[in-house]
């Protein structure tokens, strides 16, 4: 009952994103401005202005907001999901206001007496809990929202549900919006005199790079559009490849005495 409490509260204290509340336009993310630009006219696919005149009636279910946690991968390569949402809803029995009249007998007389709702315990709302396929387009970033249409809190017009993006650590790629940052381990001499190397791709891809000779440690390399892709006419972002230098394993002693010339050679 508690936890239902909780949940209301923080549900209702969500502010702009009540029927007919245009205010909350100016947090859509630049990413909702993109991606989602060419459906239904963008902003005006809404229908707040529809939904405006009625409310006194019966509200537009508000706009529900649920993390969800993406691998990078399927960052790139986008995917399906399953997922769980658990959406309030006004309650049925006592029609959001918490309390229903009850009947008591005081002495002789009938007296009506406002009770807590025993259905949602005095919350007016109550969660439902539905499972819903949703489509993880490709090139999503941290902090994107996905809109899933109508999947939010039921009204005269259905609110919708808005899937907050976190992406998970991955143990070789680190994502900063859309560009992609790696290390790019290679052995000394490879650093020394230059060579050809394969990035493994997030995707799988193998990635040609030239490290040109005499390349310090540290050294960055941008992999132009090799980030996270674009979505839909934006640009993809780059892959950025940093230098790091590996001995030789094991020091086998045809190489220990190679690099006792090495030293010598910087002696003297
Ligand atoms: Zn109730």
């Amino acid at each position: 009952m508690e936890r239902e409490q909780e949940f209301a509260r923080q549900y209702r204290s969500q502010p702009g994103q009540g029927a007919g509340e245009a205010a909350g336009f100016g947090d859509f993310s630049d990413f909702f401005n993109t991606y989602f630009a060419g459906e239904g006219g963008g902003f005006s696919g809404f229908g707040f202005e529809g939904t405006r005149g009625r409310t006194a009636t019966r509200p537009r279910g508000e706009d529900i907001e649920h993390p969800i946690e993406i691998s990078l991968e399927e960052a790139a390569r986008g995917g399906e999901r399953t997922i769980q949402t658990e959406v309030p809803e006004t309650c049925p029995t006592c029609g959001g206001s918490g309390f229903v009249g009850e009947r008591r007998k005081v002495g002789s007389r009938t007296v009506m007496e406002s009770v807590t709702c025993a259905t949602c315990g005095g919350a007016g709302v109550r969660a439902t809990r539905r499972q819903i396929q949703v489509k993880i387009p490709a090139g999503v970033t941290e902090g994107a929202r996905i809109r899933v249409r109508g999947e939010g809190q039921r009204g005269a017009e259905a609110g919708d549900l808005y899937l907050r993006v976190h992406l998970l650590p991955h143990p070789r790629f680190a994502a900063k919006g859309r560009d992609l940052y790696t290390p790019l381990p290679v052995l000394d001499d490879q650093a020394v005199l230059g060579d050809e190397v394969t990035i493994q791709s997030l995707t799988g891809g193998q990635l040609q790079l030239r490290i040109p000779p005499a390349s310090q440690a540290g050294k960055v390399f941008r992999l132009k559009g090799k980030g996270l892709p674009a979505l839909k006419d934006g640009l993809p972002g780059d892959l950025y490849a940093t230098l790091e230098i590996r001995i030789p394993e094991p020091i086998t002693p045809p190489l220990r005495d190679l690099y006792e010339g090495i030293r010598k050679e910087r002696a003297s």
